[in-house]
């Protein structure tokens, strides 16, 4: 795997306007140095302790961005230093972020993940959840964090054209609610699926595999 190379040519490849989010859990300190080294600086993981550990080890002007389920219990340990969490799935995950951006005195940008896989899948507000969250007078009084966008995963499939629903449908709520509460990010699309998700509108990739290489779980 040259990832110096992969993150490169991915880079060329994608559209002004559409942001690079390198999935690097499991992959260990050396391997985004590696990426790190052509000056890339957004880096995304799906577990509050691995991300925390690489970010007292590594460069501090890394940006790092939370894509995975996050447990209420774990965002103290991210708040000091998260730039973007991606994946608010519950208005009680959002009052918890809130409180703690507040004891650190900063504000954190999060997406609200959506769900959007015509499979099963565990996490994500439907959108009726999303609207009535965005609506409510909890909501409104949050003031250490800013919505910026929404969060979409497909179903993990090769099948082209349930890929083209799910992330149109995402689009479309997307293009909906985006004036009214002054979106400007909408992350979708992985390795397998990117150039679909841009094709729908996608702001911000989130892209592990294609880069980094097979991630080995053992
Ligand atoms: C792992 C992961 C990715 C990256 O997946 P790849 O297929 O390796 O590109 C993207 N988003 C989330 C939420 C992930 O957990």
């Amino acid at each position: 795997m040259d990832i110096s190379e992969n993150i490169q040519d991915l880079k060329k490849e994608l559209p002004e306007g559409v942001t690079l989010v390198a999935i690097s859990k499991t992959k260990p300190n050396e391997d985004i140095m590696e990426a790190y080294k052509t000056g890339h600086r957004i880096f995304g993981e799906n577990k509050a302790q691995e991300m925390t550990g690489k970010w007292e080890e590594l460069p501090k002007d890394i940006e790092w961005h939370m894509v995975g389920h996050l447990q209420r219990n774990k965002v103290k340990y991210i708040a000091p230093y998260v730039s973007l969490i991606h994946s608010v799935d519950s208005p009680r995950l959002l009052k918890e972020v809130n409180k703690q951006a507040r004891k650190e005195e900063r504000i954190i940008n999060c997406l609200l993940q959506v769900k959007i896989a015509e499979e099963d899948s565990k996490y994500g507000l439907s959108m009726d959840e999303t609207e009535a969250l965005l609506a409510s007078e909890k909501f409104k009084s949050y003031n250490y964090i800013t919505v910026i966008g929404l969060m979409g995963m497909a179903t993990f499939t090769d099948d082209k054209e349930q890929l083209q629903r799910e992330f149109g449908s995402l689009e479309k709520f997307y293009n909906k609610l985006k004036d009214q509460y002054g979106f400007t990010q909408l992350s979708m699309g992985m390795s397998g699926d990117y150039q679909i998700a841009i094709n729908h509108g996608s702001t911000m990739v989130r892209v592990g595999s294609a880069i980094f290489g097979e991630r080995n779980y053992s």
